[in-house]
């Protein structure tokens, strides 16, 4: 994007910034387009600074779009290098065939790790993915008299009639949106309703935060119940919860192949039983012992590589990382290879899925935009992702049982 604040206008308009007379904020007010906008914000932050940028200026990313959307006070982009690894052979219920995964990284060695990964499970049959739920949660918390009170509520929002009633309201804010069902959890006189929508191709956090709202002012005006907040962090959004490993939020979404004993030797260097062990004595019982709440090797450095390529919520790794990664060997030395993710919360639209790179690395994967039907395109996606996350479990470990890690990144990282 060329230097464009070159007017007299824009200097005068960045020197009243320089001298705090106009705030980053209100320069897209007066300046005569979004681009000479971020131009003078970020030539005033140079001259508040005492700092020469020499690269976020480079783009091609729509701006004027962005800022309506994604950003606010834009000053420039930011750019993360982007690899391929593939194909991954995937027998999904909504992917089905090979895959090329986009990765946006600067960690060296994770595109070429998953890439083996990739290689192992195509050389194995491919991954038989499938979606166990599909869901998205919002959890406003109510305050209430005593717990007499807080009683008489959870039973009045257990009746079918007041379910109808805030299924009609909550689906008025949206043509994509479903309400499926509505949680409570009482502690003391406080009681979070966890409100569960089905929200299609969307990830749906503004989706389920409008509808919720709109219910909320229902029970005020019908129960009396105070809404404290529209989230109580029951939901729970981009904290690690054992709520979201056990319940689930997002895609809970299950991927497994079986590795042969030949393909284990010859491609991922190592024996079955050795990553077996490795996968039993690190991913399961050193996560237990360190008390985590994922049990995996490294699902979420996967999930935000294609988080961040395809214009995800990057606070949701927080969720995916919850991941939980199987190895056994067969009765025929096989090697059995599972990575269970409970909550991944993932869209095809809204969000960060209409930004230009983005969108073309959702093309890559045939999931960008609605799906057809409603909910596809994202199912599809979360399919993939799952995909990936298997292939980078199996390589990685892989890659430990056969002491070759520390190698990989000296090689291929610095
Ligand atoms: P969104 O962009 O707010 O909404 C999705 C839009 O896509 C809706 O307008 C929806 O229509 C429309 N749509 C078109 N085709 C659709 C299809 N096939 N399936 C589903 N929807 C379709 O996106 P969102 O996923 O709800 O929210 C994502 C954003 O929320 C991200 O930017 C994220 O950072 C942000 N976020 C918000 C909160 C919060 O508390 N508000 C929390 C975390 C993250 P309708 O309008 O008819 O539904």
């Amino acid at each position: 994007m060329p230097d464009i604040s070159k007017t007299e206008e824009d200097k005068s308009i960045i020197q009243k910034v320089v001298a705090g007379e106009i705030s980053f904020r209100n320069i897209d007010k007066i300046a005569e387009s979004v681009d000479s906008a971020i131009s003078i914000r970020r030539k005033a932050l140079e001259e508040i600074t005492d700092k020469k940028f020499e690269y976020i200026h480079h783009y091609t990313i729509d701006a004027a779009d962005a800022s309506k959307r994604n950003i606010e006070n834009m000053i420039g982009a930011v750019q993360i290098p982007l690899g391929v690894a593939g194909p991954l052979k995937i027998n999904g219920e909504f992917a089905q065939g090979n895959f090329y995964l986009p990765l946006a990284t600067t960690e060296g060695a994770l595109v070429a790790s998953v890439n083996r990964g990739c290689s192992a499970i195509y050389n194995s049959g491919g991954a038989n993915v499938r979606i166990f739920q599909d869901v998205m949660t919002r959890a406003p918390v109510f305050r209430l008299k005593d717990v007499v009170q807080a009683k008489a509520f959870t039973d009045w929002i257990s009746r079918p009639e007041i379910f109808d009633q805030m299924k009609k309201k909550a689906e008025e804010t949206t043509r994509f949106g479903k309400l499926i069902s509505v949680e409570p959890y009482v502690t003391g006189n406080t009681v979070y309703l966890r409100f569960i929508f089905d929200t299609k191709d969307a990830m749906g956090m503004n989706m389920v935060t409008i509808a919720t709202e709109a219910v909320t002012h229902l029970i005020q005006d019908e129960f009396g119940a105070i809404p404290v907040s529209l989230s109580g962090n029951m939901c729970t959004d981009k904290k690690p919860a054992a709520i979201n490993a056990i319940l689930g939020r997002g895609k809970t979404v299950i991927a497994d192949t079986t590795v042969p004993e030949n393909i284990v030797k010859e491609k991922l260097k190592c024996r079955p039983e050795t990553m077996q062990e490795v996968n039993y004595r690190k991913n399961l019982m050193g996560s237990a012992r360190a008390g985590a709440l994922g049990f995996n090797a490294h699902a979420a450095n996967i999930i935000a590589a294609m988080f961040i390529a395809c214009g995800q919520d990057l606070a949701h790794v927080v969720e995916g990382s919850l991941a939980f990664t199987t190895m056994e060997v067969t009765e025929n030395g096989d090697l059995y290879c599972s990575v269970t993710i409970p909550s991944l919360p993932v869209g095809t639209v809204g969000g960060g899925t209409s930004v230009g790179t983005q969108k073309d690395c959702l093309k890559l994967l045939g999931v960008q935009g609605p799906g057809e039907p409603a909910g596809f395109n994202s199912k599809k996606f979360g399919e993939i992702v799952a995909a990936g996350v298997l292939a980078g479990e199996i390589s990685l470990i892989a890659a430990q049982a056969a002491g070759h890690l520390a190698r990989a990144h000296a090689e291929l990282g610095r």
